[in-house]
C-alpha cells in the first residue's frame, strides 16, 4: 500500500487563511507554501518546526514547482503570470501573455508541471480574478480557461487543453505518456486523462470523479498512482481511477507535495494549516 496502515495527518503549521502549492526546499530544509488570501508566502522548517514568513506581498501566488535544474516556479494570480522565484523573494516573469508582447493577459495561472525536455505546463481557470480577495479583479481576455505549454527557449506558448471548466491541478504520468489535470468547476470534479503526443495531448478519459468537495492540487508518484486533494482527505488513486487509499484530513485539501529528506513525505497545504502524511512514495518527477 502507498502508505503504512495508520497512516494520519500531522498537524505542523497553521495561521493561513487559505493554503496552496507546497513545495518541499531541500537546501533550506523548508516547505514553502502560499497562503492566497493572506497574500504571502510561508517557510516551515523542518529542522525548527517554525513558520516565518518568506515573501510578503507575494501578488497572490498558488502553485508551484521545482526544475529539473533547481529553479523555483510559481503562478501568480495578482500577476496574471508564470514567474521564477528565488530564495530572497524576487521575481521574474516567464509567461503572462497569450500572443507574446502586445498580446492578451492570462487570467490568473493556478498550478504549473515542468516536462522533462524543459517546458513548463500551466492551468489557467479565472479564480484570481472572480474570488474576492484571490487577486485583483479583472477580465478575461483570451475568452478561454486553458492549459497552457511554454517553451522557455523560444518563448511559444500554446493552449494544449481548452475543454476544461476551470482546469486546476495537474501531473505527468511516470513516462509522461499521460498528462492528467483535475477540474474544480463543481463537485465531483473530474480528474481527466490526456494522451500527451509530442507538443500536443488528447483527451483520453475521466479516471475519477472525485468527492467530497473537488479535485485541486494533484501528484503522481513513481508507481503512477494519483495523490489527489478533496473535501476531507488526500485520496490515493491507482492509473484506472481505483480508490487505493484515503487519509482523512481535518481541513479542506487544497495541494500537496512530496518531500521530507528521503522524499516520501507527503506535505498537504489544506485552508488555515499545512500538515504531514508519512508514505511509502515518492514523486514520479523528482
Ligand atoms: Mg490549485
Amino acid at each position: 500500500m502507498p502508505v503504512p496502515p495508520n497512516a494520519s495527518a500531522e498537524l505542523l503549521a497553521t495561521g493561513a487563511a487559505w493554503s496552496e502549492g507546497p513545495l518541499w526546499l531541500p537546501e533550506l530544509a523548508e516547505v514553502w507554501w502560499s497562503d492566497i488570501l493572506g497574500n504571502r508566502v510561508l517557510a516551515w522548517s523542518a529542522r525548527s518546526g517554525g513558520t516565518r514568513v518568506a515573501v510578503a506581498g507575494a501578488e497572490y501566488a498558488n502553485g508551484r514547482t521545482r526544475t529539473r535544474d533547481g529553479r523555483i516556479v510559481q503562478c501568480s494570480h495578482g500577476r496574471r503570470a508564470v514567474e521564477e522565484l528565488d530564495l530572497d523573494g524576487t521575481t521574474r516573469t516567464l509567461v503572462d501573455r497569450v500572443g507574446g508582447v502586445g498580446g492578451v493577459r492570462l487570467n490568473s495561472p493556478n498550478d504549473v508541471v515542468e516536462h522533462s525536455d524543459g517546458s513548463i505546463w500551466f492551468t489557467d481557470p479565472n479564480y484570481g480574478l472572480t474570488s474576492p480577495g484571490e487577486g485583483h479583479p479583472g477580465e478575461h481576455e483570451y475568452g478561454g480557461r486553458h492549459v497552457f505549454r511554454l517553451d522557455p527557449a523560444t518563448g511559444d506558448l500554446r493552449a494544449v487543453v481548452t475543454d476544461l471548466d476551470q482546469p486546476n491541478g495537474l501531473a505527468f504520468s511516470p513516462d509522461e505518456s499521460v498528462l492528467y489535470v483535475a477540474d474544480s468547476a463543481r463537485s465531483p470534479g473530474p480528474i481527466r486523462a490526456h494522451d500527451v503526443l509530442g507538443h500536443e495531448v488528447v483527451p483520453d478519459r475521466v479516471v475519477r470523479m472525485v468527492e467530497p468537495g473537488i479535485p485541486d492540487g494533484i501528484r503522481v508518484d513513481t508507481e503512477g498512482r494519483i495523490w489527489t486533494s478533496s473535501a476531507d482527505s488526500v485520496q490515493i488513486l491507482d492509473p484506472g481511477g481505483g480508490l487505493l487509499a484515503r487519509v482523512p484530513v481535518p481541513e479542506t485539501v487544497a495541494n500537496l507535495c512530496f518531500g521530507g529528506p528521503d522524499g516520501t513525505d507527503l506535505f498537504v497545504a489544506a485552508t488555515t494549516s499545512l500538515y504531514r502524511i508519512r508514505t511509502r512514495a515518492r514523486d514520479a518527477a523528482a
